[in-house]
């Protein structure tokens, strides 16, 4: 087992130099080096074992989703990635756990010219925080309190993968149905290995009035974008895009509707004027993720999710809190 200087030396070695970067790994602090006239975006984000991740979760994946969460909130801000400190607490600096961790992470950091510049390393119950650094042209960040009654709501890819492979967990996937079993496949990646949406977030800059990452579920997260802007949303619950893998194995519409509003999607929901929605095909394109329109944005407060004849649906469940 190597010791905790062997191991940071290590991590150096694994870790290339990077723009901006004046000092990485090995001194007391890293040195960066903003470009001029953009604000930097910084977001921190901790995963605790047996909390965020069950303890038998392969360490690749731990790894790829702490990265991609942090990811996920630069990109809900339109930042584009630079830089992140890992502060690291492991039982043991076990190579066979460690190692496939630090590979996960950086793959997907590294997709993202997003650079490891520093951290911590301590022994302890296993829990991972990363901080993430981005940059965006000064004034051009998408906040949440910026929509505006009469802006149409979207949300990016689907909804209710992630939802659907914990509800999954535990059972029994029938060997006899391939095409059941290629599906609950699909559900465990998209939870375990959540795509950022980063290229969308950036493209969305100067587009959208509003953005969020949806982490938590769509109602409560899109319920801080009403409240930071002092509106209400009315969703229709049929617009909610599904994938291909979720449609076939949940057919009842309501247990539908719970997982798509149950959280861990990461895809980005924000409010966008009308007369921008014909802009959306080519940032659709440009970003490879689809774009759906659920709903819109007026005087109120609150999320209110309504059917296709526009009576109110009651909200199947509320979005995830540690302390609720
Ligand atoms: P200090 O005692 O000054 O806090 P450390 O021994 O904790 O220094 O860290 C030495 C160097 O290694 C620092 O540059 C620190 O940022 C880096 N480092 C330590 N742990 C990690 C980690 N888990 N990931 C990335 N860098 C790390
Ligand atoms: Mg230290």
């Amino acid at each position: 087992m190597p010791g905790e200087f062997a191991f940071i030396d290590a991590l150096r070695a694994r870790v290339r130099s990077a723009p901006g970067v004046t000092l990485g790994i090995g001194d007391d602090a890293a040195l960066l080096a903003p470009t001029a006239g953009e604000e930097l975006v910084v977001t921190c984000d901790t995963m605790v074992a047996g909390v965020h991740f069950p303890l038998d979760t392969p360490p690749a994946d731990v790894g790829y989703k702490l990265a991609a969460v942090n990811l996920s909130d630069l990109a809900a801000m339109g930042a584009t990635p630079r830089w992140c400190t890992l502060a690291l607490t492991l039982p043991s600096l076990d190579p066979g756990y460690v190692d496939p961790l630090l590979t996960g992470l950086l793959a997907l950091a590294e997709a993202h010219a997003m650079a490891l510049v520093g951290g911590d390393t301590t022994r302890g119950p296993l829990t991972l925080t990363l901080t993430a650094f981005g940059s965006l042209p000064a004034g051009t960040a998408l906040r949440r309190d910026g929509a505006r009654a009469g802006d149409a709501v979207y949300v990016s890819g689907t909804l209710g993968d992630a939802a659907a492979a914990l509800a999954l967990r535990g059972t029994r996937i029938d060997a006899s149905d391939g095409e059941g079993k290629l599906a609950r496949t699909r559900l465990q990646q998209r939870l375990a290995r959540p795509t950022p949406r980063v290229a969308l977030g950036e493209a969305l800059r100067g587009v959208a009035h509003a953005c969020i990452d949806i982490s938590d579920g769509l109602a409560a997260d899109l319920g801080h974008i009403c409240r930071q802007s002092g509106l209400a949303a009315v969703i229709e619950a049929d617009a909610l895009p599904a994938s291909r893998a979720l449609l076939p194995l949940v057919a009842d519409a309501r247990q539908r509707l719970r997982l798509q509003l149950g959280g861990d999607d990461y895809e980005l929901c924000f409010a966008l004027p009308p007369e921008r929605e014909p802009l959306l095909a080519a940032i659709a394109a440009q970003a490879h993720v689809p774009l759906t329109r659920i709903g819109t944005l007026g005087p109120g407060e609150g999320v209110h999710l309504i059917d296709a004849d526009g009576r109110v649906v009651a909200p199947p469940v509320a979005g995830y809190d540690h302390f609720g």
